[in-house]
């Protein structure tokens, strides 16, 4: 018998990862305060967290997380479609669409699914995604799921994207890009993304994790920061995890477009509903951020300060 065996196989891949110092490594938090972690017993000051308001333990958030749990119980005991779907996920998906200038928003259980659902909806054999080089790995894996054409673009290279484009001027195409991207914290080249979207014929979606709370008007995020609205960028993805403080996901967007992922997008049908109370404390966090523009000024200060000091 030749076949290979896999358990095998990912063990070689694990000692290639071993051999060549690549091997990510799992630390237990013992304690959090804020970005203050307590490791092996040591303080220590996070940079790689994304609570960027400090949302993550706040009060408010802590109390709706409790009273909502008291009323709704831990698990919403189904998908959407199925009785999971709870008042205090309707309010949140209002309160979402509101923020982001949208007709309206679907909730997600996380920013991954998110992007899996949408893409796997929209795209199909023959059709064509355009995707930012240093897009987040789950932009990718949609595409990949989705069993369209992939084609990625240099870094933030509108003309890149528009020769991707021209290159299949026949096929169906989304541009998917991030808002704000993970690692270095820079912006797509929103505007100039949104008018090749027009002139292609092709469909802008931004992911917009980095930015939502943190840019724009109201923290509405890098696209209303843009000055740009629901028909430059229909398909507007953002997460709750991160500036928000809690976990989770949405997509915004024309109302068309969000009945038919409530049918199409799997990654929404066929799992179970985000808790209720999570939806509930997800709904003081974006009062508060909309409201308190004074955690964004002292972010974009800490932003420059960092800046400043990594280029001395
Ligand atoms: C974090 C992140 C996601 C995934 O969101 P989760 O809710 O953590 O699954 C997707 N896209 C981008 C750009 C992200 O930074």
């Amino acid at each position: 018998m030749t076949r290979p065996d896999l358990l095998q196989r990912i063990a070689a891949a694990q000692a290639d990862l071993a051999r060549d110092h690549l091997l990510r490594r799992l630390r237990t938090v013992e304690a959090a305060d804020g970005p203050w972690l307590t490791l092996d017993g040591r303080r220590l000051l996070s940079f790689a967290g994304n609570d960027y308001l400090g949302l993550a333990q706040h009060p408010a958030l802590r109390e709706a997380l409790t009273t909502a749990a008291s009323q709704w119980g831990v698990g919403a005991t189904a998908a959407h479609l199925l009785g999971g779907h709870r008042a205090p996920h309707a309010a949140l998906e209002a309160a979402l669409a509101a923020w982001t200038g949208r007709e309206k928003a679907l909730l997600f259980s996380t920013g991954y699914m998110a992007n899996l659902g949408v893409l796997d909806a929209l795209l199909g054999e023959g059709d064509l995604c355009v995707q930012d080089r240093l897009n987040h790995a789950c932009l990718i894996d949609g595409a990949r799921l989705a069993g369209c054409e992939l084609k990625r673009y240099p870094h933030a290279d509108a003309d890149g994207a528009a020769r991707q484009l021209a290159g299949a001027p026949d096929a169906a195409a989304l541009l998917a890009t991030d808002g704000v991207f993970s690692m270095d914290g820079d912006v797509a080249p929103l505007a100039a993304l949104a008018a090749l979207c027009r002139r292609e014929g092709a469909t802008l979606m931004v992911d917009d994790a980095h930015g939502l709370g943190v840019l724009g008007p109201d923290g509405a995020g890098s696209l209303a920061a843009a000055g740009l609205a629901q028909a430059d960028a229909p398909v507007l993805m953002a997460t709750l995890g991160k500036a928000l403080g809690v976990a989770g996901a949405f997509v915004a967007g024309p109302a068309a477009l969000i009945d038919a992922l409530a049918q199409f997008a799997r990654t929404h049908v066929y799992t179970t509903a985000m808790p209720p109370a999570l939806a509930a404390a997800t709904l003081r966090a974006v009062a508060i951020a909309r409201a308190e523009g004074e955690r964004r000024e002292r972010l974009a200060r800490l932003i420059a300060l960092f800046r400043d000091g990594a280029r001395a």
